[in-house]
């Protein structure tokens, strides 16, 4: 297969996924449907009290996570003018100054750490449902969770997004950081009270590790990034807040308006959580690609060859080594394989010699200070309408190559808000 061939020698690819099928809002995928979303976005709800309390910086919206989605003209121009050739509009998810993580990992980590709280105060008889969650900001509670501890592996973000949520709920957390998670991020967490486990080897062996030891103490919860339900369907809540954006916006979403998703990838949680959100809401109307970096193509690899987790990049003769540190994953998520082998529309895979120079566009251009990990989508700008891409095939596959004119480009960026030079 071609495919297989340019992921080995590290070239810039495009892949189609040739199991995508048509699919309505509101049906199950391998029997998850609309339902779980829900529930996930029910559960950040009842929390936002406690939210509020727990993290400041989000009183003014009364305790919710949310980030801006905004037009990027500037950006969208110059991309244009050095060889991008998009024709419609150009949006911006700002998910790298979401509160609290500062970055794509926010809904996914904190409504795990929420259902395990809620879950564990229920079980113990303190918490009902329809109380007011700002209880839960109190030393009862606190004294209650220090009994139990959280453990996670991490890549840095997710670390941060989970340790600092379950810390200030007053749970024991550690997080077991892979060899590319950066200095500062660990700074942070240890600065909230986290133990940070730093290990020579790369995320898998984080996570294996992480789950390890977590088995063998008593009360304490692995956050499996791997398979995590509520991590997915936690990052899925994205689609209904990003809705009300775009209708805010008057910006449609239809069988002539198509939308297109340009999500950066790593194990796969956040983009698969986001695109089956999306599914659930637009149906053939979204469509969702993947960006991986070209030496942990891990995703794409899983699924282009059929074997979803049981490959990994080192199979196939990558390093695996990027300075992408958010998205330096080589063994995919079955989970989400899973899940998106219905919905995916592909993926692309980029070299990390692009990823400063948007960076450093987005800084000057508009003003946003990002991480690499966070700008890969871009290069979905430069395939998406250039003839030569096997994008063009989809377009013409899907009938909406007329269309593009009318469509919305969604470039997601991810991550970098806590960055100590972060703006
Ligand atoms: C984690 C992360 C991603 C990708 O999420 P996965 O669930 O690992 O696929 C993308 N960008 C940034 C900045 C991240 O930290």
């Amino acid at each position: 297969m071609d495919i297989l061939a340019d992921l080995r020698n590290g070239e810039e690819t495009v892949w189609l996924n040739p199991d995508k099928r048509s699919v309505v809002p509101r049906e199950k995928i391998n029997g998850y449907g609309f339902a779980r979303m829900k529930a996930a976005q029910m559960r950040f709800m009842r929390f936002m009290p406690w939210i509020a309390q727990a993290f400041p910086e989000t009183a003014a919206k009364k305790g919710l996570i949310e980030s801006g989605l905004f037009e990027i003209t500037n950006m969208r121009d110059r991309l244009n003018a050095e060889g991008a050739g998009v024709t419609g509009r150009v949006l911006l998810k700002d998910d790298a100054h979401l509160p609290i993580a500062g970055s794509v990992k926010a809904r996914g980590g904190i409504h795990e750490v929420l259902a395990i709280a809620e879950k564990t105060a229920q079980n113990a008889g303190m918490l009902w449902p329809t109380e007011n969650y700002g209880k839960v900001y109190s030393d009862e509670f606190r004294e209650f969770y220090s009994r139990y501890t959280i453990q996670v592996g991490s890549t840095g973000n997710l670390g941060i997004s989970i340790g600092r949520t379950a810390a200030r709920l007053g749970f024991h957390v550690i997080v077991h950081m892979s060899s590319d998670a950066k200095e500062w991020k660990k700074e942070l967490l240890r600065s909230e009270g986290v133990t940070v486990v730093e290990y020579e080897g790369d995320y898998t062996e984080a996570v294996a590790s992480g789950r390890r030891q977590s088995e063998m103490e008593e009360n304490s919860f692995f956050i499996d990034d791997e398979n995590s339900e509520d991590l997915f369907f936690g990052y899925s809540t994205a689609a209904m807040r990003v809705s009300v954006q775009l209708r805010k916006m008057n910006i449609p979403v239809d069988r002539d308006h198509p939308l297109f998703l340009y999500l950066p990838c790593g194990v796969g949680g956040a983009p698969g959580g986001i695109t089956f959100g999306f599914k659930q809401l637009y149906g053939d109307n979204v469509h969702c690609f993947f960006a991986e970096p070209v030496q942990t193509p891990c995703l794409t690899l899983g699924m282009a060859s059929g074997k979803g987790a049981d490959i990994c990049v080192q199979d196939i003769g990558l390093d695996g080594r990027t300075i992408a540190d958010g998205l330096a994953v080589g063994r995919p998520s079955g989970f989400v394989c899973d899940m998106m082998k219905p919905l995916l529309s592909g993926s692309f895979t980029v070299f990390d010699e692009r990823l400063a120079d948007w960076q450093e566009k987005l800084r000057y251009l508009e003003g946003m200070g990002v991480e690499l990990s966070a700008c890969a989508g871009f290069r979905g700008l430069y395939e998406v309408e250039n003839e030569e891409s096997r994008f063009a095939e989809y377009l013409q596959k899907e009938g909406i190559a007329e269309k593009m004119e009318q469509a919305t480009h969604i470039v997601w960026v991810t991550g970098g808000g806590l960055m100590p030079d972060a703006f």
